[in-house]
């Protein structure tokens, strides 16, 4: 087969895609990845470690995840018989809602967004239309609304807290959105612990609207665990889509295993946002910044007198990794996303953010 051939195989979508980057995160502060930075309590990593001890890897896991989903489903106040489909991170569940489309479907969301709504939707040979958001990354609820009438997508997915500005979406801009879509709305509250915001009570009303959550910004990034809830009827749907065991056995014994200790992981969250507050006060005490609003576990911020390719360039080389956003939309220019971490490793960050800010 000739090299030119070999593309020919495969789906032209693949041609103008990038698998998905990482950046190389070895000895630096990982501060790009929206992870949380607490290890468990000692006791707390005993009792999960002896759990584990007794997993049955010979076996296959309960396809269903039942418990584990009972647990979720607990987390959250949702209905004992509420419908979830578990997957294996909330990025699996995004490509079995772009799976599941016909032919030729149109998936419309905002950018500056969550990337893997583009990437999936390429993959899956899927028609992709993104309305800018507005310049303080509000929603554009009349472009939005004229987009949907126009194009009648059968899929919307909207971020919220959105990723990577961090703020939350008006929740009467949102109902305007899920009653004039034709489709499905997905509304992915991946952020859900750092915020007071959920579109979960919207469930009842919007037959149309699925919410889709994780565990890996609560601090299981690791395991890959997402979820949603919708009505009997899509869920049923996407189940035939899902491979019977995406939620190996050890991340059904861990992620049921922390719900029970979802106080400390709340704690978590609770720290978190406070040494958010922390970290937008000394950032907001530099000069030349424009720090945007956070419902998340991260901040998106602009430096309006520096390169941010060279600042990210530059706290690499002091040991900080955040994630460069310029480039990448033009709503973004010369931004910056940093994670929420330790009082120390944001405080690492600060001192290298304004060692470079003075060397300049
Ligand atoms: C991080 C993130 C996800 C992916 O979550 P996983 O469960 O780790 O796959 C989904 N949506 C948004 C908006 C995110 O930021």
């Amino acid at each position: 087969m000739s090299q030119s051939n070999r593309a020919q195989i495969l789906s032209p979508a693949l041609a103008g895609l990038n698998a998905y980057h990482v950046q190389d995160a070895a000895g630096l502060v990982k501060l790009d990845a929206m992870e949380n930075p607490w290890p468990w309590p000692a006791e707390m990593q005993r009792e999960w470690l002896s759990l584990l001890a007794n997993a049955e890897l010979n076996r296959y896991p309960d396809p269903a995840a039942s418990a584990l989903a009972m647990s979720i489903r607990r987390y959250d106040q949702a209905h004992a018989d509420q419908p979830i489909l578990l997957g294996n991170g909330s990025d699996e569940l995004i490509q079995l809602l772009m799976m599941a489309m016909r032919r030729g479907a149109s998936v419309l969301t905002v950018e500056p967004g969550f990337v893997m709504y583009r990437q999936l939707a390429t993959v899956c040979g899927l028609n992709y239309e993104a309305v800018d958001l507005a310049d303080d990354f509000s929603l554009p609820g009349d472009a939005l609304i004229e987009r949907i009438q126009a194009v009648q997508p059968e899929l919307v997915f909207l971020a919220v807290p959105n990723n990577p500005t961090a703020n939350c979406f008006n929740g009467a801009d949102l109902c305007r959105v899920i009653e004039a879509a034709p489709g499905l709305v997905v509304i992915d509250e991946a952020y859900a612990p750092f915020t007071e915001r959920s579109a979960l009570p919207w469930l009842a009303q919007y037959p149309n609207l699925i919410v889709m959550r994780t565990l890996s910004k609560l601090g299981l990034a690791g395991l890959r665990l997402g979820y949603l809830y919708g009505d009997e009827f899509w869920v049923g749907e996407l189940n035939k889509l899902r491979l019977p065991y995406n939620i190996n056995c050890l991340t059904q014994v861990t992620a049921q295993f922390a719900l029970d200790y979802a106080d400390e992981l709340a704690t978590q969250a609770e720290k978190i946002c406070d040494e958010r507050a922390a970290l937008r006060t000394s950032l907001a005490a530099i000069s030349g910044l424009e720090i945007f609003e956070t419902e998340a576990n991260f901040i998106l911020f602009r430096s309006n007198e520096h390169s941010a390719v060279q600042l990210h360039a530059g706290l690499r080389a002091a040991g900080v990794l955040v994630k460069c956003m310029h480039g990448s939309h033009r709503l973004l220019n010369d931004c910056l996303r940093v994670t929420v971490g330790t009082p120390q490793e944001n405080q690492q960050f600060i001192d290298a953010l304004q060692g470079l800010l003075i060397a300049a």
